[in-house]
């Protein structure tokens, strides 16, 4: 079993819950911290007050803060009730969340909040739209009254029933990476298996590779299954520089049951290997180094397109190769890479799954790949990286006239790693200069085996 997370609950980016009552203000905050209550209960050192509470969404934690809401009664003035919960908001917060109430609409109360948040300008704020139950109620959100509070389109949620409540979380953990003081990582993840899964057309010698991957001194087998997610796997710990490593293989048209009765009868699986590749962080594809590349090699090597999984891909059978000089190697790489043109990314290994030859170097590259599904590059180093990167080579024009300019580089996500690029609005990037700041992404950083998803947006400024 997992032991419990050590983390830092200390400094950690603060999102402040703004609105009046009755729009559903804590119907939220509820359901955003409802939705991870279990995990929240068992962090050590965490609080869950009325008004302050920790999430974590995907592996990643924040404090949530509800302000108050603003009453609307004639004990308090209202001019002051705004200006505390503005400034406790503006004080505290990293991200702002202004509520609003689909059903109802903008009241004019509301949009004297609007105004003076909009008027602080430094923080980001986003605009949700609650109570929004069904696709229908959506339509209420092209009232005029909606664009002009100046805050952008409404993020549309129902805290009620939960509907699009983890699209917002994902929107708010994007905006939350781009502020100064970003989520703190879950450091229990990295004691969590990961997951591998050996995919390849029949016969190319899976079964024998897994055999020998299992086989080896290092590794330990547990027969349990240690989770529920389908499809089950084989759960090894493997034992590198002192520590122990999970690794869960993925079972892949049945390669474990195939070696056990040595059967050579496996069918195509594409299925299968769908549901494997799905299922996977990092695949080893494995192909036959004494055949042509055939259709069904690059029917697979297709699978592996535009997934975001770190890949290895494997040229087995190797003992069998007439010439095993470095320029034979590299010729065959050139072919790989030839049919699988999309795969650039993945390394490639030379293997005899029957002699066992190299199959060693697989399991140290899993880790690497592993490691570097986890980059995370601070904000200021990529705002340097970003500035250098563009002052050595100038954006190149994609359609239209304008000359493009990099407003930032954020990443948004790790384990896959994706950024964001902002370009100026109106402006549009060769595809080629996306592939320049990749190239130097993998340079200057580790992204091993990993594919780099780099999204444009653009700003007007
Ligand atoms: P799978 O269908 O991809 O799981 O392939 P298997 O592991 O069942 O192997 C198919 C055949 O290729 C078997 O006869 C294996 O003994 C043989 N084989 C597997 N790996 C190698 C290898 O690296 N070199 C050689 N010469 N034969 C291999």
């Amino acid at each position: 079993m997992a032991t419990p997370a050590k983390i830092e609950l200390e400094n950690l980016p603060i999102i402040a819950l703004v609105g009046r009552v009755n729009v559903g203000k804590s119907t939220l905050f509820n359901r955003l911290l409802e939705k991870n209550q279990a995990i929240v209960s068992k962090i050590p050192g965490t609080t869950r007050t009325n008004n302050e509470g920790t999430i974590l969404w995907q592996g990643k934690y924040v404090k949530l803060i509800d302000t108050g809401g603003l009453t609307f009664t004639d004990d308090v003035p209202l001019e002051k009730d705004i200006l505390k919960q503005t400034e406790k908001a503006m004080k505290e917060a990293d991200v702002i969340v202004f509520i609003a109430d689909a059903k109802e609409g903008i009241l004019p109360q509301e949009r004297e909040l609007a105004k003076r948040l909009r008027q602080m300008k430094i923080k980001p704020i986003l605009f949700v739209a609650n109570k929004v139950d069904s696709a229908k109620l959506e339509y209420n959100l092209n009232e005029p009254e909606w664009s002009r509070l100046g805050l952008g389109e409404p993020i549309s949620v129902s805290a009620a029933s939960g509907r699009k409540v983890g699209d917002f979380l994902d929107i708010l953990f994007q905006t939350l990476n781009k502020t100064k003081r970003r989520p703190k990582k879950n450091s229990n993840e990295y004691d969590e298996a990961i997951e591998v899964s050996i995919i390849g057309k029949p016969n190319v010698g899976k079964s024998s590779l897994f055999n020998k991957l299992i086989g080896q001194d290092k590794v330990i087998v547990s027969d349990l299954p240690h989770t529920t997610r389908e499809p089950h796997g084989t759960l090894i710990t493997y034992l590198h520089n002192h520590k122990k490593h999970k690794v869960n293989f993925i079972d892949t048209a049945g390669i474990r049951r195939k070696a056990n009765v040595a059967s050579h009868l496996e069918k195509a699986g594409i299925h299968k290997s769908i549901e494997a590749v799905e299922n996977s962080d990092i695949i080893l594809f494995v192909i036959d180094g004494n055949e042509m590349i055939s259709s069904q090699d690059r029917q697979l090597g297709g699978l592996l397109e535009k997934r975001s999984k770190s890949i290895i891909i494997i040229v087995n059978k190797w003992d069998l190769a007439e010439d095993n000089s470095d320029k034979a190697r590299n010729e065959t790489k050139k072919m790989v890479y030839a049919n699988f043109p999309h795969l650039d990314f993945a390394p490639i290994v030379f293997t005899s799954g029957l002699t066992g030859y190299k199959v060693h170097d697989i399991f140290p590259l899993i880790l690497q790949a592993r490691e570097a599904r986890q980059t995370e590059i601070p904000n200021s180093t990529l705002d340097h990286f970003i500035k250098q990167a563009t002052r050595g080579h100038k954006p190149a024009r994609g359609k239209g006239i304008r000359q493009p300019k990099i407003l930032g580089l954020y990443q948004l996500n790790t384990n896959p790693p994706i950024f964001e690029m902002i370009i100026k609005y109106r402006t549009s990037l060769h595809r080629s200069y996306i592939n320049y700041i990749e190239n130097r992404l993998r340079e200057q950083f580790n992204f091993f085996a990993t594919p780099i998803v780099i999204k444009l947006s653009k700003l007007k400024r």
